[in-house]
């Protein structure tokens, strides 16, 4: 039995955010009413290729969110259950959009929970007119000179 019920309900949105799109957006809005607080957190990923760098992104989304009191914006290095523990949240909120998004983060949730067993996933899914919206397509469109404001927030 869980027995922290008066803690506050912290979650952490972790991803690259490269850049964040209108389904990140829609997802961090529905999940607001669920938790006490978010954490949009950057994570800095050596390995994947970056369209922005992180210091621009962080300063759009701080930008972004300084006037949503609930969700705060920071980035890390590391474990994500990691950080979670630093910063006393108890919950990794996700999004889903399709088949392949669901084995991908229920194999996360899986390892997560094994790692971090007082950590729980929680996963909203996509609405459909974002299901097709992915950071990556943005970027392929942007590399082509694309318009990309209705993806993007
Ligand atoms: P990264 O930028 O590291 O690739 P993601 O883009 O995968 O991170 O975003 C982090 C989380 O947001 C993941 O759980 C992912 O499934 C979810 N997500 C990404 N795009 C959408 C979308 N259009 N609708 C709903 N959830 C999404």
């Amino acid at each position: 039995m869980n027995n922290k019920i008066d803690t506050p309900r912290i979650a952490v949105f972790a991803g690259s955010f490269d850049p964040m799109t209108v389904g990140h957006w829609n997802i961090l809005q529905r999940a607001l009413p669920l938790f006490d607080k978010i954490i949009v957190a950057v994570g800095i990923n050596t390995e994947k290729h970056c369209c922005q760098p992180l210091d621009e992104r962080m300063a759009h989304l701080n930008r972004l969110f300084s006037n949503t009191e609930r969700i705060e914006v920071a980035s890390y290095s590391g474990l994500t259950v990691d950080f979670c523990h630093e910063h006393g949240a108890r919950y990794l909120l996700r999004g889903v959009r399709n088949m392949a998004d669901f084995e991908y983060e229920r194999n996360i949730a899986d390892i997560n929970r094994t790692v971090a067993p007082d950590i729980e996933t929680v996963i909203l899914f996509a609405e459909p007119q974002y299901a097709a919206i992915s950071s990556t397509m943005v970027r392929e469109l942007m590399t082509f000179g694309k318009e990309v404001q209705d993806f993007i927030v």
